[in-house]
């Protein structure tokens, strides 16, 4: 893994990415390589920026990138906990309080997706909307939350349950932030790049099998090509579903109908990519009962997940009808069905509503030796 800090110097323009998301006036360009700052300093112009981080980020990175921006610094604790009405309210203060921003504020949000949520949901409702640029930090953000507009705080009732569709002005994914990255946050944001190659895309799933190690090691080129896809992929997917009415944008819950619900019964216990391999173990198990998907298939997903140090299995204490009960009270419900996303081959999943009953339940939650 390069360790080298990153700087200007190592732009390296070859290995850069360039994908437009196409939303008529509301699309933007997510940039993606090693060093992209130079774009960053152009994009908001003369306008007040100011960076809104967390505090391990912003010890790594916001005085860099305050110099950089011309742009003050707000920092929050780290940790999901500051998508929280309270966190909201001591950013809104620190935006409004020395009184130096206006509707043409660019907001920058720097850091993983607690930040990007946060961030973007101030932007979308400070002076009824202002620009905000994602810089993501995780791999999750990048190939994943950073793009799409999604903008949230959690309630005490739910996750997400107070937010906004904003897109960002636009979003620059560089590779360098992954350096300092924790292994287990990395290995978790793994998992939605699996996710993406399952159900969307063949040669980037053969791609992570042949080079594991490279990207296990976090090699520039498999890694900003291994973005570049999943941003490809989400970018399509949200231009068909921008604000989650169509349906389309729901193929993106493979593995999640199940991940939730070991999150909300197990709090802590995983970071969300972790939850989303064991739900993608359960939905192909799913998926071979009843989308006909190849077991082999199936038992390959399962192995890739597993080569990366993803966990795969159920733990032994797990309450099949706590599972229940935690699936039905998702805001997806249908009567008494859920929505699961199956794969019916690599690279194509199929939405399925299915009634909550025992077979379900068998079939998901698998057999019981087979748990962690
Ligand atoms: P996610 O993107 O998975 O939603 P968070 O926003 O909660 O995750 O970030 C996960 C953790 O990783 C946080 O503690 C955050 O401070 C830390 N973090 C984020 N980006 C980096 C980075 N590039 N280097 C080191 N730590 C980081
Ligand atoms: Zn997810």
């Amino acid at each position: 893994m390069r360790r080298d800090n990153w700087a200007l110097s190592t732009y390296n323009p070859a290995m850069a990415e360039k994908i437009q998301v196409k939303l008529g006036e509301r699309g933007y360009a997510v940039q993606i390589g090693r060093g992209l700052a130079e774009d960053s300093a152009a994009v908001s112009g003369s306008a007040a920026r100011v960076i809104v981080t967390d505090e391990n980020v912003g010890r790594l990175y916001a005085q860099k990138f305050s110099q950089m921006l011309g742009a003050r610094v707000i920092t929050v604790p780290c940790g999901e906990g500051s998508k929280s009405l309270a966190c909201l309210e001591s950013v809104y203060a620190q935006l409004l309080a020395p009184r130096d921003l206006d509707r043409h504020t660019v907001i920058v949000a720097l850091g993983g997706g607690v930040i990007g949520d946060l961030a973007g949901f101030a932007a979308a409702t400070l002076f009824r909307g202002v620009r905000y640029v994602q810089m993501p930090t995780t791999l999750l953000a990048m190939v994943d939350s950073s793009v799409g507009g999604k903008t949230a705080i959690n309630h005490e009732t739910g996750k997400n349950l107070i937010g906004a569709f904003h897109q960002p002005r636009a979003v620059w994914c560089d590779v360098a932030f992954l350096a300092t990255l924790p292994e287990r946050e990395y290995v978790s944001g793994l998992a939605e790049v699996v996710k993406t190659a399952a159900i969307g895309n063949p040669a980037l799933f053969a791609m992570l099998e042949a080079s594991t190690s490279a990207i296990l090691a976090r090699e520039d080129e498999p890694v900003t090509r291994m973005i570049a896809d999943c941003v490809r992929f989400k970018a399509a997917v949200v231009e068909q579903d921008e604000t989650e009415t169509t349906g389309r944008r729901a193929v993106l819950n493979f593995g999640h109908t199940l991940g939730h619900a070991l999150e909300n019964l197990y709090p802590n216990r995983w970071l969300h990519g972790e939850a989303v391999a064991i739900g993608m173990v359960g939905a192909l198990r799913l998926s071979a009962e009843r989308a006909a998907l190849d077991p082999v298939v199936a038992e390959r997903i399962v192995g890739l997940l597993r080569a990366f140090g993803l966990p795969t299995a159920l733990p032994p204490e797990l309450d099949a009808d706590a599972a229940a009960d935690v699936m039905l009270g998702d805001k997806k419900r249908i009567g008494a069905t859920v929505g699961f996303v199956l794969l019916k081959a690599l690279g194509e999943p199929v939405a399925l509503p299915c009634a909550v009953d025992s077979a379900l339940l068998q079939t998901l939650l698998g057999p019981h030796n087979e748990r962690a």
